[in-house]
């Protein structure tokens, strides 16, 4: 589904939108959630919560968004946490230096390239502005694409919105660690807003400057990597993976990636099986994902090894997960800033030392972003085509739409008795009496409402109601009684439509 499509949808549904879009010098890169898209990326919120966070047993926290440059100091964001540069000389325009060579060359710029290289660059690819077609350029810098705060009347003491949630993670492990009778490994979990000013933001939620970050940083001991209780569970299950060696994915299970040391140990393979199982879950095929294994100049400055989830659209493959060995980078960093001792002692071992980290760093956006392009289907039905989106039950806005067929002989309150039925099972309803049947189908199939429940004059006589399913469109005459079990089920995959 061509991207263009999804962002009129989100604009005529108001899925998502620009902020303050009634200002015109709004900066761009913020995006608003409508009613419709804030309930699909709450789902998706509380979808990783249930298959990731409470199924490993991780701990959950919800941290501050300003944080005092002390913890960015120590993380190294301060130093390294910057873009490269260039200003047009003739239309002022900026842009990113290394956007610019690699739009121009096809090919990826790494991270670690110099200031000085990427001007050589540009004069040697004979990079033009994007803007006015100019030649002549500034000299590249790096620009720190942290936000910063002043706190205070006397904005005297410095902090900035946090880049990326996992800091306030690092924080709070000493914390959390000696109150929660926690051992190692332990998993905390974070949901939330980060911040960084794009110089050029672009593809609507792929490349905001305020973005949904959910994070699981896992503390464990790095002598004990390999042992993993749960590892036969994920042992025969299939990853995509792309090493630096291969052109395209080939699918390996995860006893084999480690044996063959495509993966350096049990625990990087069990976390990447858990992300690969829960990002299927959102309704993204499996064919089309892959992690891709980054080159030492590709990685983020804290990590050891880097695999990034990614999935094919047709904008090409887009990161949805950071999956970084940070080792005990962020830890001793801030041991050694704050001056606190953030050693642990295991049971049975003498010696204290620092957990290593593995980072599973996700999206929230551009995974409600991929996942709603890939259920956008359009489908020709005899003379007419109908759009719907084939999102799974658990991130659909609303499990089930309620319709009266008509507002008369009872059937507006009938259908307001089931509604609120359903809702008091904690079920998600939307209800429309407006316009005709086919209408409101065609209303709740294009935001991906699974379901939909009609109530006709039947209805009055029996007792049974029409149950639609929005991908097959087949209608199954069903008692109202039974429609909260039944919905629950749908919804939970512990039936199918068509076994009812
Ligand atoms: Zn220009």
């Amino acid at each position: 589904m061509p991207k263009e499509d999804l962002v009129n949808l989100a604009l005529r549904r108001s899925l998502f939108y620009s902020a303050a879009e009634i200002y015109a010098g709004s900066p761009s890169g913020f995006w608003e959630f409508g009613p419709v898209g804030e309930k699909i990326r709450r789902k998706i919120i509380d979808l990783w919560r249930k298959e990731l966070v409470e199924r490993e047993g991780f701990l959950e926290i919800f941290g501050a968004q300003i944080l005092p440059e002390a913890v960015f100091k120590a993380s190294g964001h301060l130093a390294s946490f910057a873009d490269p540069i260039v200003q047009c000389k003739k239309c002022n325009a900026t842009h990113r230096a290394d956007q610019l060579i690699a739009e121009k060359t096809n090919g990826i710029v790494p991270e670690s390239m110099s200031t000085e290289e990427l001007a050589k660059l540009i004069k040697q690819h004979d990079v033009q502005c994007p803007k006015c077609k100019g030649k002549d350029f500034t000299e590249v810098r790096k620009f720190n694409m942290m936000m910063k705060v002043d706190i205070g009347a006397t904005g005297q003491q410095p902090c900035y919105l946090r880049p990326e949630t996992c800091q306030s993670i690092f924080l709070d492990f000493p914390r959390l660690f000696k109150t929660m009778r926690v051992q190692l490994p332990l998993g905390i979990a974070q949901s939330g807003s980060s911040f960084r000013n794009e110089i050029a933001p672009r593809n609507t939620l792929l490349r905001a400057r305020e973005f949904g970050q959910m994070e699981i940083e896992v503390f464990f001991n790095p002598k004990k990597i390999n042992e993993v209780p749960r590892f036969s569970e994920v042992e025969n299950y299939k990853l995509n993976l792309q090493t630096l060696k291969d052109k395209s994915p080939r699918a390996m299970n995860c006893k084999e990636a480690v044996e063959k040391k495509i993966i350096s140990a049990k625990l990087i393979a069990y976390y990447l099986a858990r992300a690969q199982q829960c990002w299927h879950a959102f309704g993204i095929p499996i064919e089309k994902m892959r992690f891709r294994q980054l080159a030492d100049d590709e990685k983020a400055f804290y990590s050891r090894e880097s695999w990034d989830f990614e999935v094919e659209t047709e904008l090409g493959w887009v990161e949805l997960i950071a999956c970084n060995y940070r080792t005990d980078y962020d830890l001793a960093g801030h041991a050694k800033e704050s001056k606190q001792d953030l050693k642990v002692k295991e049971e049975g071992c003498e010696e204290a030392f620092i957990p290593h980290v593995f980072e599973l760093s996700a999206g929230i956006d551009r995974t409600l972003f991929v996942a709603l392009s890939l259920a956008l289907k359009t489908e020709k039905r005899g003379p007419e085509e109908r759009t719907f989106m084939e999102l799974p039950p658990r991130i659909a806005p609303y499990l089930v739409g309620v319709f009266p067929l008509m507002k008369k002989d009872g059937m507006l309150e009938k259908a307001q008795e089931i509604e609120e039925e359903l809702v008091s099972y904690g079920l998600d309803v939307f209800f429309d009496e407006v316009g005709s049947i086919g209408k409101r189908y065609a209303r709740v199939d294009e935001v991906g409402v699974p379901f939909a429940v009609t109530v006709d004059y039947d209805t009055m006589k029996d007792g049974t109601v029409t149950l639609r399913e929005r991908d097959s469109m087949e209608q199954k005459r069903v008692k109202a009684a039974e429609l909260p079990l039944l919905l629950w089920k749908l919804q939970n995959n512990k039936i199918k439509f068509k076994d009812i």
